[in-house]
């Protein structure tokens, strides 16, 4: 048979995941001959065989790809015959950089399951990995991708692993952290003083504790987890108390997919989800609920299924339907990921301590979703999904973006791609400032980043922006609701004017006023403000976050005045202290400490608050997820309001509410109205700007957006009165994509400067 060449450009993302060790073994199984090298664009390949074999190929390279590449383009080409001896991966001349990707962390694969029960070097084995699934960002401290590189270095693999590692034709052939019972790391069950590191002891032990009600604290992959039995109210209780997590919610893993579609809803997005090879938590509607302390009455619980050898091991061993794993940390401290650390914090809040010893290098959480109009939204973007970059349509290179301040992610711009940090937490925390501060280093490193300019917030006590600052960098500055939308166009491939709503509950203004219900026309490099809520005092300041009732009392107090507020405090405030509400009118009257708004999430706290949902608030954005969890929300009735100028008024609907409240209409109903408010509210406003401009693309971001029936409505009824909507989908629509969207706007603008010649 006559031979032919191709050169095949592989586009998208697929560096650092294991791909050019699968194009080998490809070119191998279909008899072809040539070389498979890294470019600027992703992989090139040269190909030389039969025609249907290489069709066989190219086929082939689409649909058994590695699980965390993603394939944009697969192009090929004819070209003249080479006749190569054989097929090598080669280091390419026209290649300017180095490779920096790095490939995810990624669940324990079926084919491992399965060599774990049979493979007689591997039986039970708690590590085992192949080419396809295994820790990698987590462990890795430098590139390129080699053991010696990442935390596995320590242990020396065996010759039978070695053998595995070097066979072209092994599923492990160069998969970097390959062990075995033999050679490879493992666990050790510390029980007091006691050690024990025999495995199938440790899992009897710990099934046992778990049963009996007590709470074990495990290492995960990206940080240590804390466990307990999520049928057993008492336990969960205490587990919170130890955590001093007051109110928060917790994660819980089900041993398998079928017991957990007995305690949940789920759609097939919401499966896909689950199952996929990151396994995030996933959030779910109830069915049949678990301890009530686990989710401290929302009606939605992040669940997710085991994704370390060693979950399924221990899902063997217990009998009870989930645990709670939550993240090992006390209070809002970053997850610890230190065995020595995690001896010292967990020995006296928990019965066991479960370590191994391959140490932890990059600290992640579990990564949070939810699906909203069967797509699927990132909440908290962690373990699996970093470092994946971003790919953008603008060069980003050398631009440092410092992010927000709670929910702190960062990015770095390389070429035509952000990479953003895994999430870091609120920078307030010291211990998270000290990770935030850590992983740029790191980042730095890994990815041989040479800052050439910085972006913070507009907010110039943000830590982030403190630090983005004291690099010395060239700094540029962007505005909080201009960069949510920058970083919903950004993701979106959209380069040009839009209407942007930004929605979240708080970010600096230019006008030194704290924003949040926002309407933009803006593009990449600039924004106007053209609506937004009307301005109300927060009494307090950050206070009024703890204390949403707060936010009520300023808004009656804007719409009805003093006397009305002290005639219904029995109906409206009773269970709030009448001291407090006092001081609260008395600052209101004299303007004291009362900083003004025009927050959505303000707004969203107040009405939870006065409608008794959520008064007072333990931990963020509690109201707004409360008053979401009550909502009976399949009605299209909705609250008036007035829109003069660019200034939306919700006086009319506080009228309605406060009605409805007074004569005993269920909350629910109230809040399915409000939401339905918010939605009319958005659509209305929308409408006015687009007859004004012209414009019909728009763009949703910020924290609020997170509320799934407001998404899901927005985007519905917005599509339907013929706008083209844009939301999140890569990254969070919470300050943990901010990031992305200060890359965006000092890209666009460099590249803007760029042209006439300018400095930014
Ligand atoms: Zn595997
Ligand atoms: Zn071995």
């Amino acid at each position: 048979m006559a031979k032919t060449a191709y050169e095949i450009r592989i586009c998208g993302l697929v560096q650092g995941v294991g791909f050019r060790p699968f194009i080998y073994k490809l070119a191998y199984a279909n008899n072809i001959v040539g070389t498979v090298e890294n470019n600027n664009e992703g992989v090139l390949i040269v190909a030389e065989g039969e025609k249907v074999q290489i069709e066989k190929f190219i086929s082939a390279i689409r649909t058994d790809a590695p699980v965390a590449a993603t394939i944009s383009d697969i192009i090929p080409q004819e070209r003249k015959l080479n006749g190569f001896a054989n097929f090598q991966i080669t280091t390419s001349r026209s290649y300017s950089d180095e490779v920096t990707e790095v490939s995810p962390d990624i669940a324990v694969c079926d084919d491992c399951l399965r060599d774990m029960k049979k493979q007689p070097h591997r039986i039970d084995y708690p590590f085992i990995n192949c080419t396809n699934c295994g820790p990698r960002f987590t462990i890795i401290r430098n590139l390129p991708y080699d053991r010696p590189k990442t935390t596995m270095a320590p242990f020396k693999m065996c010759p039978q692993c070695e053998k595995e590692y070097k066979n072209v034709l092994d599923r492990r052939f160069h998969a970097q952290p390959v062990a075995c019972n033999t050679c490879g790391p493992h666990y050790t069950l510390h029980l007091g003083e006691e050690k024990i590191t025999d495995l199938q002891q440790i899992l009897k032990i710990t099934a046992q504790l778990l049963a009996d009600g007590k709470i074990v604290a495990i290492k995960g992959l990206g940080g240590f987890h804390l466990a307990c039995d999520a049928q057993n109210e008492e336990s969960v209780k205490l587990l919170r108390q130890q955590k001093n997590r007051e109110g928060k919610p917790f994660a819980v893993m089900f041993g398998n997919k079928e017991t957990l579609k007995e305690y949940h809803f789920l759609n097939s997005v919401e499966e896909k989800l689950l199952t996929g090879w990151r396994r995030p938590i996933v959030l779910l509607k109830t069915r049949k609920a678990l301890a009530a302390s686990i989710s401290m009455g929302l009606n939605t619980v992040g669940a997710m299924l085991p994704y370390m050898p060693f979950h399924y091991l221990l899902f063997e061993h217990i009998t009870v339907p989930a645990l709670v794993m939550t993240s090992g940390n006390l209070s809002d401290e970053p997850i610890l990921i230190d065995n020595e650390a995690a001896l010292k914090d967990f020995a006296p809040i928990t019965d066991a301590i479960i370590t191994y010893n391959r140490e932890i290098y990059n600290r992640t959480d579990d990564s949070v979703c939810m699906a909203v109009n069967n797509r699927e939204r990132i909440i908290r973007r962690s373990r699996s999904y970093v470092p994946a970059p971003i790919l953008l349509n603008l060069i980003t290179e050398g631009i440092f973006a410092a992010g927000a301040e709670l929910m702190n992610c960062f990015a770095i711009g390389k070429g035509k791609q952000a990479t953003l940090s895994q999430h870091i937490g609120d920078l307030k925390n010291l211990e998270t400032l000290e990770f935030y501060t850590e992983s740029i280093g790191r980042f730095s490193h890994l990815f041989r980043f040479n800052p050439a300019m910085a972006v913070a917030d507009l907010h110039p006590d943000y830590l982030s922006s403190r630090y983005a600052e004291e690099t010395g960098l060239p700094l540029i500055h962007v505005q909080h609701h201009h960069a949510h939308i920058a970083s919903c166009m950004a993701e979106n491939y959209l380069d040009e004017k839009v209407i942007g709503i930004s929605f979240d509950g708080t970010g600096l203004g230019t006008d030194g006023k704290i924003w949040g219900g926002e309407f933009l026309v803006c593009d990449l490099a600039d924004f106007e403000r053209t609506a937004h809520f009307e301005y109300i005092p927060m009494p307090g300041g950050d206070l009024v976050t703890k204390e949403p009732w707060r936010m009520a009392v300023a808004y009656l107090f804007r719409y009805f005045g003093e006397s009305f507020l002290r005639e219904n405090y029995i109906s409206l405030f009773s269970g709030i202290n009448h001291q407090s509400f006092e001081a609260v009118i008395f600052m209101l009257k004299q303007n004291l400490n009362c900083p003004e708004t025009s927050s959505a999430g303000r707004l969203f706290d107040a009405v939870s608050a006065l409608t008794g949902v959520c008064p007072l608030s333990s931990y963020h954005a509690e109201p707004p997820m409360r008053l979401e969890s009550v909502a009976i929300s399949d009605g299209n009735e909705f609250y008036p309001f007035s829109f003069e100028k660019d200034v939306i008024s919700f006086k009319p609907a506080f009228i309605e509410i406060l009605n409805d409240f007074l004569n005993q209409v269920e909350v629910g109903v109230i809040s399915a109205k409000f939401h339905n408010t918010i939605v009319q509210v958005i659509l209305k406003v929308v409408t006015d700007i687009s007859a004004k401009s012209g414009l019909k693309k728009v763009a949703l971001s910020g924290g609020s957006f997170q509320n799934k029936i407001l998404l899901t409505k927005a985007e519905n009824k917005l599509q339907e009165a013929g706008f083209e909507v844009f939301s999140h989908t890569l990254v969070p629509s919470n300050d943990g994509g901010i990031a992305l969207g200060q890359l965006a706007i000092v890209a666009k603008r460099r590249s803007l400067n760029n042209k006439f010649n300018k400095l930014i």
